[in-house]
């Protein structure tokens, strides 16, 4: 035995067995002292957190930012400081709607977050491979998630709620064309566009402040399943996703993004004819051009997916100085609901977890205390520093040369609603009418169809007027292929029993 390596308790106690429980007499039953066991079931009962409401099925990577161009002059952020840098990252990708046994090839928005280990701590860009969202607005967004989870009745995804729901909320058609495009179901991680999607801004040590957006693109190419591909996928594996990237990345097949940003200057916020913190809205290329900032590979599978990609925590909170947020409405909910999931999910102290704590920061000191997993000593530079301000000279003190300039904020405080929705049509009609070919037209018109085929007609009809707004050809190019679609279902009054869509 002293040659192998002695199995223990988990206090560190020798195991004289793995296999036999303790009972009185050869047949039982068994004894309550044989603690051993009753732990071993104990612990199974509880391997089990809590899944993420949204985002429950995801994928992960570690892998390493590298700047390629210097853009000094709008950021003092250190992991931008200078052209060759490389920063350590922890990439999840995951579905929204789906639990955590989803299928991966499902239609629907992916995820794209990532966790910049940086020296003054972690950056998370907690993004979609989407440019825009759903809703403006987070009033909006426990509404909206409810309808892409399941009816309270049937227990089953509901088509009539998510098209009732987008049909009331017209702003969303733009987040949906692009769902319903070849956008939809990308074949892998590695094969799709990461986006910041909301506008955030940098900050140089002049305390100038400048509105950005963040684009990673895709360096393998775009690649996408049809809706046929994916059932057919689907048959076989629900698992394509965290197969093709655990291969990739094993087979040193790297997958590869380019990192770009759009800039807009404080002032020129003023002037656009949108919103440009609208989380609703891109920027167009033409007016803001891509400036090319770095590029991300993704390069090592983590040792344990527990570990690494099911206790990652994301939150827009984690800014370092040089980044900061934007007024963006559905932003500023997310900065509080983010971290506020990870507090109940994982526990008070998540970010001491190793997949959260901050790698490469020189320092981690706070005054935060006790509660669930305190399994780190004080982390404030004096033991008796446990409150501040002190008399001790080494204990942590904030640092007023790390304060963001100021936001400068246009108007009253009150619950404005946009004067102006015809505003909503304008991107989804370019998408539609300027970017789109018509092979790409007819794929969206007949995906759709079959996501809402199975929608009541009052709903139907509620969307085909979003659509027309849109676009004509748009509204009579879905309102034929849904009566084209030879597997729509009947339309009932329980017309939301159905697992399409
Ligand atoms: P551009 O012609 O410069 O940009 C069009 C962009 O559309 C492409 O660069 C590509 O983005 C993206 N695209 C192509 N096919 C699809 C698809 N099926 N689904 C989603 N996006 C697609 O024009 P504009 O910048 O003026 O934008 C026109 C419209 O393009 C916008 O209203 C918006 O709907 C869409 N778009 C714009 C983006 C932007 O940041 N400006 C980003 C993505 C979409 P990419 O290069 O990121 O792959």
């Amino acid at each position: 035995m002293a040659d192998k390596t002695r199995l223990t308790t988990s206090a560190g106690a020798p195991m004289p067995t793995n296999d036999h429980s303790l009972t009185a007499g050869k047949r039982g039953p068994v004894l309550m002292q044989d603690y051993q066991l009753l732990e071993k079931l104990a612990h199974q009962n509880r391997e089990r957190i809590p899944e993420r409401p949204v985002h429950a099925k995801g994928w992960g990577a570690f892998g390493t930012f590298t700047v390629t161009q210097d853009i000094t002059r709008y950021t003092r952020a250190r992991l931008f400081s200078e052209v060759g840098k490389q920063t350590e990252v922890l990439a999840r990708w995951s579905t929204v709607a789906g639990e955590q046994g989803a299928a991966d090839a499902e239609r629907d928005v992916r995820g794209f977050s990532l966790k910049f280990y940086t020296e003054e701590g972690n950056w998370d860009m907690v993004g979609n491979n989407t440019p825009v969202f759903f809703v403006r607005d987070a009033y909006k967004f426990p509404d909206f998630i409810r309808t892409q989870k399941r009816h309270p009745k049937t227990n089953l995804r509901s088509p009539e709620a998510m098209f009732d729901f987008w049909a009331g909320q017209p702003e969303s058609v733009h987040q949906v064309t692009i769902l319903m495009s070849d956008r939809g179901i990308p074949k892998n991680p590695a094969r799709m566009n990461g986006y910041g999607s909301h506008t955030y801004s940098l900050w140089n040590d002049q305390g100038e402040r400048f509105w950005v957006k963040f684009h990673f693109r895709t360096q393998k190419g775009h690649a996408f399943h049809t809706n046929a591909e994916a059932e057919e996928l689907i048959g076989k594996t629900r698992e394509s996703y965290q197969e093709d990237l655990y291969n990739m990345i094993d087979g040193g097949d790297f997958p590869r993004w380019k990192v770009f940003i759009q800039i807009m200057e404080e002032e020129e916020a003023t002037r656009q004819s949108f919103n440009p913190f609208d989380l609703t809205k891109v920027w167009p290329h033409g007016d803001f051009p891509l400036i090319e900032v770095g590029e991300l590979e993704m390069n090592r599978n983590p040792e344990n997916y527990f570990m690494f990609v099911e206790n990652a925590a994301y939150a827009p909170s984690n800014i370092v100085p040089g980044i900061s947020w934007s007024p963006d409405k559905m932003l500023q909910a997310r900065i509080f609901a983010y971290a506020d999931a990870h507090r109940y999910r994982l526990g008070t102290h998540y970010e001491q977890l190793p997949a959260n704590h901050a790698k490469a920061a020189a320092e981690v000191n706070f005054y935060h205390k006790d509660g669930a997993m305190r399994f780190f000593p004080p982390k404030t530079g004096h033991p008796d520093a446990y409150y501040e301000p002190n008399q001790y000279d080494e204990a942590a003190r904030a640092d007023p040369g790390v304060a963001e300039p100021p936001l400068r904020i246009d108007g009253d405080a009150d619950r404005y609603d946009p004067a102006d929705p015809d505003a909503d049509y304008v991107q989804p009609r370019a998408l539609y009418a300027e970017v789109m070919d018509d092979d790409e037209r007819a794929r969206l018109h007949s995906n759709m169809a079959s996501a809402m085929g199975p929608c009541s007609d009052a709903v139907k009809e509620r969307w085909y007027a979003v659509l027309g707004k849109v676009h004509p050809d748009y509204e009579a190019g879905v309102r034929k292929a849904v009566e084209d679609d030879v597997n729509a279902v009947p339309v009932t009054d329980d017309s939301q029993v159905t697992t399409r869509g």
